[in-house]
């Protein structure tokens, strides 16, 4: 039998009759003759009230002991993802990812999957049952629980796809498709039906939500082919995340935003040396960028995204002490992203670099040929997406791929 991993987001599972109508969606996907496994996120804003605990108790709590905790809110709704398909008459079995064989790196909070080993989820389907996983999390070699990240559990999916030989990953959410930007920042965005790995790897890295960027990384390195969907509209059109180009070549895809972005310059003594090696050998945080010769002279630009739970800025001082030049934490800072697999063809770039030159304090820009990245104070980043939204995607004639 074919298999066929879902993915149901946060959202799609926030409450207990939410929670009987993705068993619902996952009976009728076993019944039209395919092996389902159903990889699953924490109830609605679950994650997030554990880390707020978790940091009512401990300002700086170890990430370990977070993992410890986190993981609970996936297998939570684990359990009852299968109870409720269990009382459709359906025969189901809930598995944490240390069950599944989902083994890691050892980093805690921000751990890679290594390997999958998915004999007890191969061996269920092959006894006929429905197989429930939680997503986002796994066990490193030394059997220490760890979880992938923020927005992980699609990975996991991702993952479990790839290590079953499934020929495709479903991923439900509240958001149907991926957009040329946030709907809820810019009302006239377009959907795209269709868009590459390399493509949307560029959007979620940059701050789109949709997909997780390393569940991509995973899809395209085994070839699997992604489906957004939405799960209270089933009719609706989402997104395919595959290889093949769309039949109408873009050269922006879309643009994106970070809110959530913390800077750190570094002005290092002329014979000094140290806060490059440091700041760089840091696994948690790792820099989203570095800018380096910024502002001029011998300082350099870490761009960090902030992570809830954890201090950020606080880390980065602590891995600087007794380094003698000088440094600077700014925070409350955003990234605006234009997103495009042919960004360094496109001809009208006046028109970005217009757009860039009409921002009030551009603190940092990073460019690469698929994506233009410039770093601006956080309050500025919506209305940045805006006008480049309509100067570099309504305003080009390369959207025709698209359709709203
Ligand atoms: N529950 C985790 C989060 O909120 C993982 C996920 O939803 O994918 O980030
Ligand atoms: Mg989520």
């Amino acid at each position: 039998m074919p298999v066929i991993v879902q993915k149901f987001g946060g959202s799609s599972v926030a409450d207990t009759d939410r929670i009987k109508l993705v068993a619902r969606r996952v009976v009728d996907t076993r019944k039209a003759g395919n092996d389902v496994v159903a990889v699953v996120s924490a109830m609605g804003k679950t994650t997030d009230s554990l880390l707020s605990m978790a940091t009512e108790i401990n300002p700086s709590p170890s990430t370990r002991e977070l993992d410890m905790l986190l993981t609970v809110g996936e297998r939570i709704t684990t359990a009852l993802l299968s109870m409720a398909i269990q009382s459709l008459g359906v025969d189901a079995i809930s598995f944490t990812g240390s069950q599944c064989g989902i083994m890691t790196s050892a980093s805690h909070s921000n751990a890679r999957i290594i390997e999958v080993r998915p004999f007890r989820v191969a061996d269920e389907l092959e006894a006929g049952k429905v197989v429930i996983v939680a997503g986002f999390q796994g066990t490193s070699y030394k059997r220490e629980i760890t979880t992938l990240g923020r927005g992980g559990s699609d990975t996991t999916a991702v993952a479990l796809a790839a290590a079953l030989g499934a020929q495709q990953c479903e991923i439900y959410s509240d958001i149907e498709a991926v957009h040329t930007a946030d709907p809820r920042v810019v009302l006239d965005a377009l959907k795209l039906s269709e868009v590459t790995y390399d493509e949307m790897l560029n959007l979620a890295r940059h701050g789109a939500r949709v997909l997780n960027a390393e569940a991509v990384e995973f899809a395209r390195r085994s070839g699997i082919a992604l489906y957004t969907k939405s799960t209270f509209e089933p009719g609706s059109v989402g997104t395919v995340v595959r290889a093949n180009p769309p039949v109408n070549e873009r050269a922006v895809t879309g643009v994106t935003s970070r809110q959530d972005v913390l800077a750190l310059e570094v002005q290092t003594p002329p014979d000094g040396t140290g806060a490059m090696e440091r700041l760089l050998s840091l696994d948690d945080p790792a820099p989203l960028y570095v800018c380096s010769g910024f502002g001029g002279s011998c300082a350099d630009l870490f761009v960090y995204s902030d992570r809830e739970g954890i201090d950020v800025g606080q880390r980065l001082t602590q891995a600087l002490e007794g380094f003698e030049g000088e440094t600077r934490l700014v925070r409350d800072l955003g990234t605006v992203t234009l997103v495009g697999d042919a960004l360094s063809t496109v001809s009208d770039r006046r028109d970005w670099v217009n757009c860039l030159a009409g921002l009030a304090r551009p603190l940092g820009v990073v460019a690469t040929p698929n994506a233009v990245t410039v770093l601006v104070p956080g309050d500025e980043v919506d209305g940045l997406v805006r006008a480049l939204h309509s100067t570099c995607v309504n305003g080009s004639e390369t959207d025709s791929d698209s359709d709203r």
